[in-house]
């Protein structure tokens, strides 16, 4: 009997408040809406679920403020 196998990918996307200067480019390029800005106008992660895992936070991000780990499970 054949099995069927699945494998689960996720990133865990953070970004480090001390070292972003709230520049938007991650929010401006991610193209799953995973950023957005609270209140206080700081980028933060809002739709963790959404993300592609694509990398292009992590690669555009000019302070090396945001990571996006992936891990598959
Ligand atoms: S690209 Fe980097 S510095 Fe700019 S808002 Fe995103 S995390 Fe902050
Ligand atoms: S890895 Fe890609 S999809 Fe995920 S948060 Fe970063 S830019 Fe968005």
């Amino acid at each position: 009997m054949a099995q069927v196998l699945t494998k689960t990918i996720t990133t865990r996307v953070d970004i480090q408040r001390a070292l972003c200067k709230k520049c938007g480019i991650c929010l401006a390029f991610c193209p799953a809406g995973v950023f957005a800005r609270n209140e206080r106008g700081e980028v933060i992660v809002a739709h963790a679920e959404s993300c592609k895992h694509c990398g292009l936070c992590q690669s555009l991000c000019p302070d090396y403020a945001v990571t996006a780990q992936e891990a598959i499970a």
